[in-house]
């Protein structure tokens, strides 16, 4: 299947410790988790510019699209989230990763603030699955532990997911919904806490399954539908 990664690129991962978290870059270690799943990855760069090149054409073949942001959310072009979230609702599968909770695309999604609490301190954090059966958990036990990780905190200002298949713990003694599934329309979105751009999170083999398993199962298991449209509101406009 076809992914896009859109990934942000800022200063912090030029930072010293950016650097050394991810010298190939955080984008390019995010698209190598779809590829060794066998998929064709697009990845498409991020920055105070807005997004470079997520065309109409590769939003039109893409399967799965994963989203990570952090600094320039703002400069993401409304035009670009109304059509990431149209295609969502035909049926697309997104992924949204670490600070991408307070990205346009998944605020518009999702309906809500999307504010959490957080602290950005290195510690562990013990993802619990709460859902052993869930096919994003499969064959990764009882949790998965990171240890270095910025705390994200509840209350995290999202709708009840429609699935919730990890909570974060972290030694602070905060706890954070950081796997949830939301269906929108046709779509299925997955939302996976971990990822801050100064820790080596998306090396981890347990982070790298659980995020190969949810792009298998937010893929559209059949052809996208045509805009979803209802008939009735040009039937009343007419009659005006
Ligand atoms: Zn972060």
């Amino acid at each position: 299947m076809n992914v896009t990664v859109v990934c942000e690129h800022n200063a912090s991962m030029d930072s010293e410790e950016g650097k050394r978290a991810y010298p190939e870059g955080l984008g390019r270690c995010i698209a190598s988790i779809a590829e060794e799943a066998g998929h064709s990855v697009t990845l498409v760069r991020a920055d105070e510019q807005g997004v470079h090149g997520l065309s109409d054409e590769i939003l039109e073949k893409t399967d799965v699209l994963f989203w990570w942001g952090h600094w320039y959310h703002g400069a993401v072009a409304d035009e670009t989230v109304e059509k990431v979230a149209a295609r969502v609702q035909r049926g697309m599968g997104m992924i949204f990763l670490h600070s991408a909770h307070a990205s346009k695309p998944f605020m518009r999604l999702t309906g809500t603030s999307c504010t959490l609490k957080w602290r950005e301190d290195g510690e562990l954090e013990r993802l619990w699955c709460v859902d052993p059966s869930h096919p994003i958990a499969r064959g990764l036990g009882e949790f998965i532990d990171v240890p270095e990780e910025e705390m994200y905190g509840e209350p995290f200002d999202i709708p009840e997911p429609d699935e919730l298949v990890y909570i974060g713990w972290f030694r602070g003694g905060e706890v954070f919904r950081g796997g949830c599934v939301f269906r929108r329309g046709r779509g299925k979105i997955f939302y996976f806490n971990p990822g801050h751009e100064t820790y080596p999170t998306y090396k981890l083999p347990a982070i790298r399954k659980a995020i190969a398993q949810a792009c298998a199962y937010v893929a559209p298991q059949q052809p996208l539908a045509e805009e979803l449209k209802c008939p009735h509101i040009e039937e009343f406009s007419i009659k005006q």
